[in-house]
């Protein structure tokens, strides 16, 4: 078995085994999966992405993808959860592995298995990732840094924490450095509650976060270059996977109630097969535009000038600020298409082929990040891009 089929392979039978027994449960209580993220520790899946030479498995983008559709599949906030991570771990890889602390942190995280949460969103900013409000503040060769976090999933069972912040006391709001705080060094204090529509299982309400660190935590790459390069692209790929994962769930349930239609009455095609061609064509437009991304991104990821270059250009941000856009708009339409095939069976909760948490699940995507904001983006790259 070669490495790729041995992480896939695990990540299904992790799904199967720790994910969809819980994943009602989850929804119905708004608790941490904390069967499922035992066993991706367990498993060493948390540092899948870390390269051998670290320790880790070295495994490709690509994967990290396949695994987050396999988890979201059964449960898309357990899927986010991880996909989470990954944007963080990935970051890291990156970006700061020729950092000595990094080196040595990215070790302790393969053989402990820390959960790194992302703490972006802030009171004053929201949604707006590429500026901050709060900033580090240098004090020796230590930091110090407070943060006014909107939401920060699962922020309670994270072993440490990656924010954004200025680089400085006297920097510009855009002026953001990336920096990881261990869990020995903040605290949170809870500021409200995580009772939502969807995505339930991601547990993440607004903190007050305190933290101190030494000033080698600090990544040196600005912030900007990172979100260009890998958290953006990453993210939206990444989310791009859970998203699959969600809408094939729904998929998958409408077609096995058109099949239990055909099969009650033999020798006729049921009129809810012709929504289910539909439905089909729609998934695989998904499918293709996300593969389509990861593609064409794992082909620049090599980081040469002209990958750099590419990567950092108006012209890729307008891409993968379309691929978010496209596919959160699809993912809520797949899944009500979904819910009409499948009608009253669908709409109940205690069916087996209830699209409840799958559409609620489904609504989150256009929200995290704010689609509206991402379109304003858009709009102001449009009017200095020249056409293709
Ligand atoms: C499941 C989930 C998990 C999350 N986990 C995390 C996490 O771990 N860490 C983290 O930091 N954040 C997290 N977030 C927060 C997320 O990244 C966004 O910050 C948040 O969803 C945006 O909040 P908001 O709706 O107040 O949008 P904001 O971006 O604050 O905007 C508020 C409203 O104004 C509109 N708007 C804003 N700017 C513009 C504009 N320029 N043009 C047009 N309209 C605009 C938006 O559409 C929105 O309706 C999570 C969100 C979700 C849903």
């Amino acid at each position: 078995m070669s490495a790729t089929s041995a992480l896939i392979a695990a990540a299904r039978l992790l799904a199967k085994e720790h994910v969809a027994p819980y994943a009602d449960a989850i929804d119905q209580e708004a608790r941490f999966p904390q069967e499922a993220v035992t066993a991706l520790k367990q498993a060493k899946l948390l540092s899948a992405y870390v390269p051998a030479n670290l320790g880790g498995a070295g495994a490709s983008l690509s994967e990290l993808v396949d695994v987050c559709e396999i988890l979201a599949r059964e449960c898309a906030a357990t899927a986010m959860i991880f996909a989470m991570h990954q944007i963080q771990v990935i970051t890291i890889v990156r970006h700061a592995a020729d950092n000595a602390w990094y080196q040595n942190y990215l070790r302790e995280l393969v053989q402990h298995q820390y959960l790194i949460a992302s703490v972006t969103s802030e009171v004053g900013v929201g949604g707006e990732m590429r500026r901050s409000q709060c900033a580090i503040e240098p004090d020796g060769d230590r930091f110090h840094l407070i943060k006014d976090a909107t939401t920060i999933s699962y922020g309670a069972q994270a072993d440490d924490l990656l924010v954004t912040a200025r680089r400085a006391p006297d920097a510009a709001n855009s002026d953001q450095s990336l920096v990881l705080v261990r869990k020995a060094d903040y605290t949170l204090q809870q500021k409200g509650g995580w009772d939502t529509m969807g995505m339930r299982g991601t547990c993440s309400p607004p903190f007050l976060m305190t933290s101190t660190g030494e000033l080698a935590q600090i990544i040196a790459m600005p912030f900007g270059d990172m979100s260009a390069q890998t958290v953006v692209p990453v993210s939206h790929l990444l989310w791009g996977g859970c998203w699959m994962g969600c809408a094939a769930a729904a998929v998958n349930k409408a077609r096995a109630f058109v099949r239990g239609q055909a099969r009650a009455n033999p020798g006729t095609v049921p009129p809810t097969a012709l929504r289910l061609a539909e439905l089909v064509s729609m998934m695989q437009s998904l499918r293709t535009s996300v593969q389509a991304c990861l593609t064409e991104y794992e082909a620049l990821a090599v980081a040469d000038d002209a990958a750099i270059g590419t990567l950092t250009s108006m012209a890729y941000s307008l891409k993968m600020n379309n691929l978010k856009i496209d596919a959160t708009q699809a993912l809520p339409l797949i899944v009500t298409k979904a819910l009409s095939i499948c009608g009253i069976l669908g709409y109940k909760n205690d069916s087996k082929f209830s699209m409840s948490r799958h559409l609620r699940d489904a609504h989150s995507a256009a929200i995290m990040v704010g689609n509206d904001r991402i379109l304003a983006t858009n709009a102001n790259l449009l009017l200095v891009l020249k056409d293709d």
